[in-house]
């Protein structure tokens, strides 16, 4: 099979750069078109050099449509705006989109599905790596086997002060799998901020608790609290290859699959 053709929307970014030194590393993948929004200070700048990874001979530029028009896939870490408008293109085109954008809204979810639904090969996860994922299978283990009547569950995040949602899609991802394992809607049961009186806390819940600084990439810490004891499970990115390499695995994998909506659980073979 030919090498992948692979698109990096998001070229400038923290994981715009991480992506394009993965893909480069990979076999059987490479850099076709790598874009920034129209005016970035990037257009124009080779997407390697930028990255750090040496002259890709593949300049950043704001022409999605001419980009996508080549390409077998996109890697998509940007806004959610941007996600939800290439995930139409990508069905039309008959693409692999990796979404790895976190922030969406229930608006934004139904039209990735809804793209996915019409003819793009989407792998959408708020957490691309292979540790959180893992994380996650064990998480909805634990919450399974301990119930809410005796353990309250709570998740813990810190990132890098330039992240601009909370709480973390990782921290949304972990809580999910709480819920599954428990049989409940996490909509229902979250409580994603606490201040003033608030009251004892309501049976049940999942409570969620962000923390924001410097350059953590990523810190996420699961506590089942009981009476007595308390179970921590945690994972900790040092670096964001591991989303990249994620990433990239999502796009090979997707290549064979049809059309749909899959989750890096999918991927990795975690799926329940
Ligand atoms: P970042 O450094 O701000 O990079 C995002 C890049 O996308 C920026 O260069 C931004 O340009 C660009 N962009 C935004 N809208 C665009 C558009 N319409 N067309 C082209 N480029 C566009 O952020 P980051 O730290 O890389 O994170 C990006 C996203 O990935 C966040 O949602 C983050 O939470 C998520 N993330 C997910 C995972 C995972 O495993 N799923 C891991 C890490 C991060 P401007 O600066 O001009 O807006």
């Amino acid at each position: 099979m030919d090498a992948i053709k692979l698109v990096i929307l998001g070229a400038a970014g923290r994981m715009g750069r991480a992506l394009a030194k993965v893909v480069a590393e990979t076999p059987g993948a490479r850099v076709s078109a790598a874009v920034e929004r129209a005016g970035s200070i990037a257009l124009g700048t080779d997407c390697g050099e930028l990255a750090g990874a040496g002259h890709f001979g593949v300049a950043i530029t704001g022409d999605l449509d001419a980009a996508l028009k080549d390409a077998d896939g996109v890697l998509d870490f940007t806004a959610p705006a941007s996600s939800v408008a290439v995930a139409a293109v990508a069905a039309r085109l008959g693409l692999v989109h990796v979404v790895g954008t976190t922030g969406l809204g229930a608006a934004d979810h139904a039209a990735i599905a809804a793209a996915a639904a019409g003819g793009a090969r989407i792998v959408q996860s708020g957490n691309m790596s292979l540790g959180v994922n893992l994380l996650a299978v064990l998480v909805e283990q634990a919450a399974k086997a301990l119930g809410p009547d005796a353990f309250d569950l709570e998740i813990l995040e810190m990132h890098h002060r330039h992240k601009v949602d909370a709480p973390s899609g990782t921290a949304l991802l972990l809580g999910e799998a709480a819920a599954a394992g428990r049989g409940i809607d996490l909509a229902t049961q979250a409580v994603r901020v606490r201040d003033g009186h608030t009251g004892a806390r309501p049976p049940g819940a999942i409570g969620f608790a962000t923390l924001r600084g410097g350059s953590v990439v990523g810190d996420h810490t699961v506590v089942l609290a009981g009476e007595g004891e308390r179970i921590e499970l945690t994972h900790r990115a040092d670096d964001r290859a591991i989303f990249a390499r994620g990433a990239v695995r999502a796009a090979l994998w997707a290549r064979s699959q049809p059309p749909g909506l899959y989750s890096m659980r999918d991927v990795l073979g975690l799926a329940r």
